[in-house]
Formats: C-alpha cells, sequence, structure tokens
C-alpha cells in the first residue's frame, strides 16, 4: 500500500498525543477494501476507483471525484480524511472515496452520463445503503447522483435511494445541500467567535474562492452583518476595505462569470488576499493554497478552511507557532457530509422530514463536534491545535468501534 506523506505525518502527531500502538498506527493508515478498475466508454478507457478507508463506524461515505489528476493515492488519501471527519462530527459512517481519472470540464453531457453509469456498473458490488454511499465531489453534482442511482437500481431491480447522497429533491435528496457545507461552516464562524470571546460585529473577513462553498459563506457572512473585505475566484480577487456587497459580487460573478471583469472594488491578486490585514481568513478554494513560501505573508488572526487540505503540514505548523488559529477542514466544512447523512436517513426510513427539522439537526450535530474539538483544546492549555483535538477525538472514536468489535487487539 502506498504511504501517504501529508496524512502519514499528520496521524503521528495524533500518535504522540494519544500514545497510539504500531498496530493502531497501521490500522488507521490502511484502507479496508480498494477496488481499482478501467472504465472502458466509447473506445476509450478511464482509470476509476472506490476506496473504502474504514468501516467500523458504519458504511463508508464519501463522494466521487471526476478530474484527470486523479490517483488512487489522492483517492486513498481523502477516504481516510472522509473516516476522520465522519468520526469527528459523530456520524454513523465510516470514510470512503471515489475517483475517475477523466478531463472531466471536456466532457459532453452524454459522456458524463456513460461514464457515471459505467462507474456504477463497475463498482456496483462494493456500493449500497449499508456497504458504501457516495456522493457528489469535484465536477459531479446532483445530476450525476440521478444517473448513478438510476444505474444502480436498474442491476439491482429494487429502489434504494438511500445507496447515493446528493440527489436532486425530486428524486430523495436534501433540500438546499448545495449551501449546507457553508452553513455549517457559519456554525463553526459562529461558535468560534463565542468561544475565543471575539466581538462578532467588528471582524472582518476575506474569503478565497467563489464556488459553491466561498459564495455562500460570504453571503452568509454578509447577510449576519459581517464585513467581507475580500473574495476570489480563479481569475482574481476584489477588495473594499469599507466592505463588499455581496449581493452586487454574486450578480457580477452569475453574469459575467468572473470577478475580474466586474466593476466593483479594487482588484488584487490571490496572493494578496491570502495576505490581507483582516481578522478571518476564509479558505473556499483549493488544497495547497497556504505554503511554506507564502505562510509568512498570512496575517490574519483565524483561518477557516472550508476547502479540503488548503494548508500544508509544513505551513501549518508556522501557522500555529505564530499563534494563528485555524479551524480544520474536518471541522469547518463538515456541513456538507451531515447533510448527506440527513438525506440517507430520511431514504432509508422513508420519512419526509421539515426542512426546518433538518436545519436545526445540522447546526446542532455542528455545534456539539466544535464544543467538544474546543473542549480537548482547552484541556490541553490551547498548546495543541484545534487539527490535532479534531483528529484525536476523531481517531480515538474509530479506533474504540475498532476494540468494540475485537478487530483491534
Ligand atoms: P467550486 O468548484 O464550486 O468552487 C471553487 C472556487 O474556487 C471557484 O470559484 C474557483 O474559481 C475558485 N478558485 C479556483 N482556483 C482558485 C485560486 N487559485 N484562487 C482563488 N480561487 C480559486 O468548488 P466548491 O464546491 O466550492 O469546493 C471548494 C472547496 O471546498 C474544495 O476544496 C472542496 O473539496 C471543498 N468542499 C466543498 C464542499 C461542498 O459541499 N461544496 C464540501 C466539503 C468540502
Amino acid at each position: 500500500m502506498k504511504v501517504l506523506t501529508q496524512e502519514k505525518e499528520r496521524l503521528s502527531e495524533v500518535r504522540s498525543l494519544l500514545g497510539l500502538t504500531d498496530n493502531e498506527v497501521n490500522l488507521l493508515l490502511r484502507p479496508k477494501r480498494v477496488e481499482a478498475k478501467t472504465l472502458e466508454v466509447d473506445g476509450d478507457a478511464y482509470p476509476a476507483w472506490r476506496i473504502l478507508h474504514n468501516n467500523a463506524l458504519g458504511p463508508g461515505k464519501g463522494g466521487i471525484r471526476f478530474h484527470e489528476s486523479v490517483t488512487e493515492e489522492e483517492v486513498e488519501s481523502l477516504a481516510l480524511a472522509m473516516s476522520l471527519k465522519n468520526s469527528l462530527v459523530g456520524l454513523p459512517f465510516g470514510g470512503a472515496k471515489g475517483g475517475v481519472q477523466v478531463r472531466a470540464k471536456e466532457l459532453t453531457p452524454k459522456l458524463l452520463e456513460k461514464i457515471s453509469r459505467a462507474y456504477i456498473d463497475a463498482f456496483r458490488h462494493v456500493i449500497g445503503e449499508s456497504i458504501d454511499i457516495p456522493a457528489p465531489d469535484m465536477y459531479t453534482n446532483s445530476q450525476v447522483m440521478a444517473w448513478m442511482l438510476d444505474q444502480f437500481e436498474k442491476i439491482t431491480g429494487r429502489h434504494e435511494p438511500a445507496m447515493i447522497t446528493g440527489k436532486p429533491v425530486e428524486l430523495g435528496g436534501y433540500p438546499a445541500r448545495g449551501s449546507a457545507t457553508a452553513r455549517g461552516g457559519m456554525v463553526i464562524v459562529k461558535e468560534m467567535t463565542g468561544s475565543f470571546g471575539l466581538n462578532g460585529g467588528s471582524l472582518t473577513f476575506a474569503v478565497q474562492g467563489f464556488g459553491n462553498a466561498g459564495l455562500y459563506i460570504a453571503k452568509m457572512l454578509h447577510e449576519s452583518g459581517a464585513k467581507v473585505v475580500a473574495v476570489s475566484d480563479s481569475s482574481g480577487g476584489i477588495f473594499e476595505n469599507s466592505g463588499l456587497d455581496i449581493g452586487n459580487v454574486i450578480q457580477i460573478k452569475r453574469d459575467k462569470k468572473e470577478l475580474a471583469l466586474g466593476e466593483v472594488g479594487q482588484k488584487i491578486t490571490n496572493e494578496e488576499l491570502l495576505a490581507l490585514e483582516v481578522d478571518v481568513l476564509v479558505l473556499a478554494a483549493l488544497e495547497n493554497q497556504i505554503r511554506e513560501d507564502n505562510v509568512d505573508a498570512v496575517k490574519a488572526r483565524y483561518v477557516i478552511e472550508l476547502a479540503n487540505g488548503p494548508i500544508t503540514p509544513v505551513a501549518d505548523r508556522k501557522l500555529f507557532t505564530r499563534s494563528v488559529v485555524v479551524v480544520p477542514d474536518i471541522l469547518a466544512n463538515a456541513g456538507g457530509v451531515v447533510a448527506s447523512y440527513l438525506e440517507w436517513s430520511q431514504n432509508k426510513t422513508g420519512q419526509i422530514l421539515e426542512t426546518n427539522y433538518l436545519d436545526k439537526k445540522l447546526e446542532d450535530v455542528l455545534r456539539s463536534a466544535w464544543q467538544r474539538t474546543f473542549g480537548l483544546y482547552m484541556e490541553r492549555n490551547r498548546l495543541i491545535s484545534l487539527r490535532l483535538a479534531a483528529q484525536a477525538i476523531a481517531v480515538e472514536r474509530i479506533l474504540t468501534a475498532e476494540r468494540l468489535r475485537g478487530r483491534l487487539a
């Protein structure tokens, strides 16, 4: 099995904190199942994977990513991250991930549908509502989930909507799934503000990334009265010292597709956005955005990882040394998987749950995950990072489940 450098590095800190044995560490680093296939579609071949990292707490849960850079190692590492995230927030799920190596941006809708159905043909035997439940990820959306559900049900000959989440509402999907990650992020921002005794009304925010996660959190922050002074997308960023009118910015994004083409605020680069004098920096774009080479420029005192893996381990250590508080991805962006859990549980029971109930449940789950994480951080007199606290809680829950099952001596 390949060694996952970043995860191994990070788990070594958890190992020291919890005093883990070699057996325990190996169990965490080794996925339970790795399925690799080649999808043959219209004469082309696409490498594809479904990896179940751990299932001690429940069936696997994690998205399917379509991208040309997808590799087995990446899918494996994302599956491990899903195990930690699901465990931290207390869901009855293990962790899993899937991927197809394909130039997703260039696919016609017909070819996208064929590849989606071929994925289910290839992995149907390891997927199911009580086995491993996929969801959308990069370049897969609710339409892809609908095709996959249809293909699965065609093969099995029965309805099983809980086999996949992130579906359109008409097929049992969660209403407002698109904004769930940001809503979860907002719960975390509010909890963080209270726990650190900050004056929420006076904080300034910069948000990197203006897609599903970034656009919604910028909108919600603005609506809550917070001052969002900068946002960016892949075309660059915009800055307004007195605070941006996010409604206008969203209109620009919708009309012109790129923020750089709008006439609002002062144009800045993404590197400049990361270095702004703001209280809170929200990273909602891509992985590896704060690295050894640019970490010293970061001036924010609080960083929220709405994206997956936006800070490298070296940069993370530097931020910790400078007492910058980083809210880790497995906590900050867990709103999406909590929504997936609610969708799955609604589909399994056949109940139709009220939107108010779903919203409240999402908030409760995240608030409680924050409180547990912050509790351990305080118990350790702030000598560990919030990331280490979150990972330690997640790892302990997985290992306890493994022990209770008698799978760990
Ligand atoms: P998205 O594709 O909708 O948006 C990504 C945004 O980042 C786009 O606005 C893009 O222009 C921008 N971007 C790309 N490169 C950039 C750069 N160099 N600098 C600044 N902006 C850049 O994706 P998303 O769904 O919003 O996901 C963003 C991140 O959040 C990813 O890491 C994803 O894994 C993570 N995440 C998303 C969800 C969710 O429910 N959407 C859930 C959990 C985690």
